[in-house]
């Protein structure tokens, strides 16, 4: 079998299409969505996420607000930006990029985000929303993944879903989200005894640990759809996922790309929230 690719970088374009047409709509209401993203620090990596994530705000007509503070900027000073950008009507969504420098107190600083405008679900309000099944703004990755899913039409009833990673970031709202759509889930992390003996077992195996091509096609179920969350550099410069590409793609029934898979569609999914964000 030779896995059909699922392509983010389409989907993720056609929805950011149509997010375009709704912020012309919510304009000719008088309301601009805007987003700000925040980013403490010169991590390049950093820059390059934040770079994409600011123009596609201006590409699909949002106001777009780009604060980079100095690396060694005080936490208070970092909280008071966020609390002025709280205050701010003409800001709907708030971002900090992470991860912030080590004498930041990332818990804090997120907790000082409004929880209506936490575009990245990573408020505990909002994680505990998701957590009790009653969702408001959902994590940008996981519910990307979610999207793709469905874009496939995926059904995930009583399928088994394996995740490896339990980031707050991807792994656990991942879990939670594919249980929601009743899903029997297993998540795996760096303790886990015989990962190859769960990823075996999966319908739906989500890969988001960050060690590259570290799934390989003895571990994959024939016909499973194989979602790579992963975004690693190798020594080469090239960027390749969790999953290793070749060989998985003659087994699985659907596999994601990297580049071109789950990253477009967490960009597309910041603009789904910053929208839902200003429409409330
Ligand atoms: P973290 O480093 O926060 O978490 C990694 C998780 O993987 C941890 O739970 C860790 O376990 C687990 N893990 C690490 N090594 C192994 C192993 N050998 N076997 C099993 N589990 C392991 O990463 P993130 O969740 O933030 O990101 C994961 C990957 O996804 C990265 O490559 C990141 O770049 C990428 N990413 C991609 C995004 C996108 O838009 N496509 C967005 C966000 C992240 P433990 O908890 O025990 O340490």
């Amino acid at each position: 079998m030779t896995a059909s690719i699922l392509d983010g970088k389409a989907i993720s374009e056609r929805l950011r299409a149509q997010y375009r047409g709704q912020v012309a709509e919510l304009a000719a209401r008088g309301k601009r969505p805007g987003l700000a993203v925040v980013l403490v620090g010169e991590n390049p990596a950093s820059q390059v996420y934040v770079r994409n994530k600011v123009a596609a705000c201006e590409a699909a007509g949002l106001y777009s607000d780009n604060i980079v503070l100095p690396a060694d900027t005080p936490q208070a000073q970092v909280v008071a930006r966020i609390q002025a950008l709280n205050a701010d009507p003409r800001v709907h969504g708030i971002l900090v990029q992470l991860p912030l420098p080590p004498h930041i107190d990332e818990a804090a600083v997120l907790a000082s985000i409004s929880a209506a405008k936490d575009v990245d679900g990573f408020h505990i309000d909002n994680v505990g929303a998701l957590a009790q099944g009653n969702p408001r703004f959902v994590p940008c990755t996981p519910k990307g993944v979610m999207v793709l899913l469905q874009e496939a039409g995926i059904s995930l009833r009583g399928q088994e879903a394996v995740v490896l990673g339990r980031s707050n970031i991807v792994g656990k709202p991942m879990a939670r989200l594919l249980l929601a759509a009743d899903a029997t889930v297993t998540v795996c992390h760096s303790r886990t005894r015989d990962l190859a003996f769960h990823t075996r077992r999966a319908d739906i195996l989500v890969a988001a640990i960050g060690r590259p091509n570290m799934v390989t096609a003895d571990m994959v179920k024939p016909g499973a759809v194989v979602i790579d969350v992963g975004i690693n550099r190798l020594p080469n410069g090239k960027l390749c996922g969790d999953v290793d590409f070749a060989s998985v793609r003659e087994v699985a029934s659907w596999l994601t790309p990297v580049p071109g898979g789950v990253g477009p569609m967490t960009i597309a999914m910041l603009l789904a929230n910053t929208l839902e964000a200003a429409s409330a």
